[in-house]
């Protein structure tokens, strides 16, 4: 904002004021107004060097006298009252005659003021903290508005008790001051005053900012100036001393690895189009503006996070009822899933089924992959549509494609009339292909151009025809070995792969086994009406240690047959496939030395790959057919 005259100079004054007034607390008013700067009219006689003579009043500075003895005595002896200095930058200003220090009562006075000493480090740790919350930006300000202040009050008070016939005096003074503060120790390189313009323009160099050495402490070197209370201070003494603006701007720094910091103050017209961001940094309200617009931001990214925590629960509720509808619909088709490894892969399966996505089931042989595919049909909003299904592996490549794609008649010998393929007849159903590693490299290329495209074309038909089905396929090989031994397309590969459910082997997820054991039981004592309710300990034990290779289709077979088998009520060893309790007794002898153990065991495993064949047998263990009877008959076999 850009005010002409006298319009921006009263403007500046209510800036001012306002800035002490949010500065001090109500009991310590600012006693300034720009008029009481001006110095009063009968000023003191002129020093007898002919210098204006800048004096402190006498009478509030024979306590502070006073005082600094009390200071000498309790604190450094070395520290004598020192005469007034002529070669100090304002003659007769000395910390002897402005501090006053009362050790018994706990009070420091800096020309009337109660002042306290911190170490830089706390104020180093008070601005950090202030960057941390606030930002650097709102930092910055409250940084350069608690200088402004300091500056403010330390010229009205010094100027109260001062008598300087020219306000330049009062800024050199201002510097001194600045130094026997300890905060930084200033050196004007020049001061221009043009009194009948009102132009001001001063150099000052600071030597060790405390403010400098505290940021590059906590954050390193910076890119930008940092001595923002310095500069603050700075614009604030002269502002008081000079009775109008006067704004301080940092140009290098110690904080930007510079040797000593220099600044540049001017007024408020000299500063030109750059005045109004200075003046921006000064102005009281902006870090009440900082506070809100970090308040209206936190409030937004809340409301935000309120509205995202509501659709996440909204999509739990959803999965929590999909995952219920797959549990109920397993537990109804007896599908056995009480491990965490089967939760998992119906909880995907949950997932995925309202989707239109191509799914990928991988999985040995007998683990449950048709089941998995036929759930994500039935819960998918295609169930009302055909399921059709085909295993790649048990037909030709001609016939799997015509299966797969229909043909016209007179296509091949035999197509002696239209068939539309199973893409067709699913419509928008699910078409399921099972081995689907099985296929060979043309059909690979036209189900690939049925994924792409959406459509697909009858062997022989000149005509494409678009499809809807969804492809959901399964196999047991690893389709990415295919894919590298270069027997499997790739990029079919990463279509199909869309979406992959790996339908664990029964070996990993044993516990739940003995349900499932129990399920088959049931249903198969019920089928052949038979008394067959439990199982003995050691056939449990057998078939939880066996490998089941064949998975649940291998239990499932292997229930069958022990309850056909059965002698009463409980299934026992000897009513289950020779491979669970051989394996099972193999692998409980693996790990003993007993040597009478393994050599039954030798002769178990002889038997077992000769079928029986004794001579063989005998042979292959290098003993007589008599010994080996014999030892049969030792051993109870
Ligand atoms: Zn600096």
């Amino acid at each position: 904002m850009n005010l002409p005259g006298a319009l921006a100079d009263r403007a500046a004054e209510r800036a001012l004021d306002q800035i002490l007034a949010d500065s001090f607390p109500a009991s310590d008013p600012p006693s300034w107004n720009p008029g009481m700067i001006r110095p009063p009219p009968a000023a003191t006689a002129p020093a007898p060097d002919g210098a204006p003579r800048v004096g402190l009043h006498r009478g509030p500075m024979s306590r502070s006298r006073h005082a600094l003895a009390a200071f000498e005595s309790y604190n450094d002896p070395t520290v004598k009252p020192q005469p007034r200095r002529t070669d100090d930058a304002i003659p007769g200003l000395h910390l002897a005659e402005l501090l006053d220090f009362r050790p018994d009562k706990g009070i420091i006075r800096l020309h009337d003021q109660r002042v306290v000493i911190l170490s830089a480090a706390a104020m180093g740790l008070l601005r950090k903290e202030l960057i941390d919350t606030l930002g650097v930006e709102a930092a910055r300000r409250v940084a350069i508005r608690f200088g402004y202040a300091d500056g403010y009050h330390d010229a009205v008070n010094l100027r109260e008790r001062s008598n300087w016939s020219d306000p330049v005096e009062g800024v050199r003074a201002g510097l001194v001051l600045h130094r026997l503060e300890g905060i930084v120790r200033a050196e004007v390189s020049r001061i221009d005053h043009d009194a009948s313009t009102g132009r001001f323009e001063e150099e000052v160099t600071w030597h060790d900012s405390y403010v400098a050495e505290q940021h590059v402490h906590h954050y390193g070197t910076s890119s930008a100036p940092v001595c923002w209370s310095l500069v603050g201070y700075a614009s604030g003494f002269v502002s008081a001393c000079m009775g109008k603006e006067i704004y301080f701007r940092e140009t290098s720094c110690v904080g930007q690895g510079a040797k000593h910091c220099v600044a540049i103050g001017r007024d408020a017209a000299s500063w030109g189009p750059d005045l109004e961001g200075i003046r921006a940094d000064f102005e009281a309200a902006s870090v009440g503006h900082e506070v809100e617009r970090l308040h209206e931001a936190v409030s937004k990214r809340l409301k935000e996070l309120n509205r995202r925590e509501r659709l996440l629960e909204r999509r739990e509720r959803e999965l929590n009822l999909l995952r219920d509808r797959i549990n109920r619909h397993a537990t109804a088709k007896h599908f056995i899933a009480g491990s965490q490894a089967m939760q998992d892969v119906l909880e995907l399966a949950a997932r995925v089924a309202p989707l239109n996505t191509t799914v990928l089931v991988y999985g040995e042989s007998g683990t449950g992959k048709e089941f998995i595919v036929r759930l994500i049909h039935d819960q998918s909003p295609r169930a009302a549509a055909p399921f059709v299904s085909i295993n790649c592996a048990a037909l030709t490549e001609t016939l799997l494609e015509s299966e797969l794609f229909g043909h016209v008649r007179g296509a091949f010998t035999g197509a002696v009339r239209d068939k539309a393929g199973l893409f067709e007849v699913a419509g928008s159903g699910t078409i399921f292909l099972d081995e689907i590693g099985e296929i060979a490299p043309t059909v690979q290329a036209k189900l690939l151009r049925a994924l792409q495209e959406r459509e697909i074309r009858r062997v022989g038909a000149e005509r494409s025809i678009k499809v809807n089905a969804r492809v959901v396929a399964a196999t047991n090989r690893d389709l990415r070995a295919a894919v590298d031994a270069g027997t499997f397309r790739e990029d079919l590969y990463f279509r199909l792969g869309a979406f992959v459910i790996t339908v664990p082997p029964l070996r990993d997820r044993r516990e739940d086994l003995p349900p499932l054991v129990h399920n088959f039981l049931t249903r198969a004592a019920a089928r052949m009406k038979k008394d067959v309710s439990s199982v003995s300990a050691d056939a449990m034990s057998a078939m939880m240690r066996y490998r089941w290779p064949g998975n649940v289709r291998e239990l499932e077979h292997a229930v069958e047959r022990a309850v056909i088998l059965a002698n009463g009520p409980t299934i026992r060893m000897r009513d289950l496939p020779p491979e669970i309790t051989q394996k099972s007794r193999a692998r409980a002898a693996d790990d003993t030395l007993d040597l009478a153990e393994n050599e039954r065991l030798m002769i178990e495993r002889a038997l077992e790959r000769f079928k029986g064949n004794r001579k063989r047998a005998a042979e292959a263990l290098k003993i007589s057919t008599v010994t080996l009877w014999r030892k049969m008959k030792q051993y109870g076999m």
